[in-house]
């Protein structure tokens, strides 16, 4: 009942029930990439590879979807951070000052629009390229709806990502996956953990993009961006309002300290 978590429940709520259902979610999908990839190649000649559904190859291909869809998340998730409109959008998930389930849901509706974008664009080209060379009719393995992989990692920890349980998966695993104590670091207010942890289900990401980061033991972690910027994100009005605001600033061409930037100089 803090009042950041109500903001999330509030958020949450808007963007499903108003924006987000109507508008997002029917933007972009990878079908319309990764058919536009089977139309391009069927110009240059290339047919798509015949049928096989052997079980072999739906466990290849959940494997090959459930890694395209973590990378392209994280992808995503590593843009918002380092293309600095982009970190505006992606602030209103970061001043959350305590974590709950629901603040995963906390968004501004244009960092979802992107990340629904990005993800669309790679997992479309990733599909597209399969089908390409291994055939269209394979069907990946799914358990209630969601594929197999990113059931297992809803119900491995998925809800304590943004929690105050610090459930570190130990300093082998945590290379391996990431814990919820990685993404609770990747929520803190300290200067040693910006912009680390990036991923979602797989620790490999970040480790290509030296970001990772495994806690050695327990840490005290402070949720939240910099206190200079974080009463602007109190308000529903604040959250929906502000980044578009610093954006314009941005593109208006304010001065250098005006610009967005990552809060530097926070403890
Ligand atoms: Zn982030
Ligand atoms: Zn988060």
């Amino acid at each position: 009942m803090h009042d950041s978590a109500k903001l999330d429940y509030a958020v949450f709520a808007i963007n499903q029930i108003v924006l987000f259902a109507i508008a997002v979610s029917t933007f972009l999908s990878p079908a319309i990439i990764s058919n536009t990839i089977l139309e391009f190649a069927a110009v240059l000649g290339l047919q798509t590879a015949g049928t096989d559904s052997s079980l072999a190859l739906r466990i290849l291909y959940t494997v090959y979807i459930v890694l395209l869809w973590d990378f392209s998340a994280t992808y995503a998730h590593y843009l918002k951070h380092k293309v600095p409109v982009l970190w505006e959008v992606h602030k209103v998930h970061h001043s959350a000052e305590v974590l709950t389930p629901i603040t995963a849901l906390r968004r501004h509706p244009l960092d979802a629009l992107f990340g629904t974008v990005c993800t669309s664009i790679i997992m479309g080209a990733g599909i597209g390229v399969w089908v390409l060379f291994l055939g269209q009719d394979v069907m990946p393995i799914y358990v209630f709806g969601s594929l197999i992989g990113i059931w297992v990692w809803r119900i491995a920890g998925y809800n304590l990502r943004h929690s105050h349980l610090w459930l570190s998966y130990g300093d082998f695993w945590n290379r391996v996956f990431i814990s919820p104590a990685q993404h609770q670091v990747h929520h803190s207010k300290s200067q040693q953990h910006y912009d680390k942890n990036f991923g979602h289900i797989f620790s490999v990401w970040d480790s290509l993009f030296g970001t990772l980061y495994c806690p050695k033991d327990t840490e005290r972690v402070q949720f939240g961006i910099g206190d200079d910027e974080l009463p602007e994100y109190r308000s529903l009005f604040g959250l929906y309002v502000t980044p578009v605001v610093k954006i314009w600033r941005h593109f208006a061409g304010f001065p250098a300290d005006e610009k967005l930037q990552r809060d530097t100089g926070q403890p």
